[in-house]
């Protein structure tokens, strides 16, 4: 079970932002932005690609806690970087399916 799965099931501590019937809204412990907001889904997936098996509206459900989270953490007019690192070349190190909120900073373009 990978660590993600572990926080959700409470077995070990989270820094936790928020949580709600749809994702489990934690801090990243190495943050890369003054926000660095981790969602990671309660429907169970791998990564990206597993989300072929959700109903559309899981989906649908699952990227609409991104503005819910802007607007949490106060960053929806200023802007935010929305990341999901997907498979070995996408950087993916944790093979539970999470999206990455960075905020706080300009971010730069292309990323590394
Ligand atoms: P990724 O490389 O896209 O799979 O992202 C995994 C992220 O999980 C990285 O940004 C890590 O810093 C973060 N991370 C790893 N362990 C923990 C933890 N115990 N609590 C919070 N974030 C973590």
């Amino acid at each position: 079970m990978t660590i993600f799965e572990k926080m959700l099931n409470k077995e070990i501590p989270a820094n936790i932002l928020f949580e709600d019937e749809n994702v489990l809204a934690i801090h990243d412990i190495d943050p890369q932005a003054p926000e660095h907001i981790l969602l990671i889904p309660k429907e169970t997936a791998a990564g990206l690609n597993d989300i072929e098996n959700w109903s559309d509206e899981q989906a649908g459900r699952y990227l609409k806690t991104v503005v819910k989270t802007a607007k949490l953490l106060g960053v929806d007019k200023s802007g935010y970087r929305l990341v999901i690192n997907s498979g070995r070349h996408g950087g993916q190190t944790v093979p539970y399916l999470h999206m990455h909120i960075l905020a706080g900073r300009r971010m730069n373009w292309p990323p590394g």
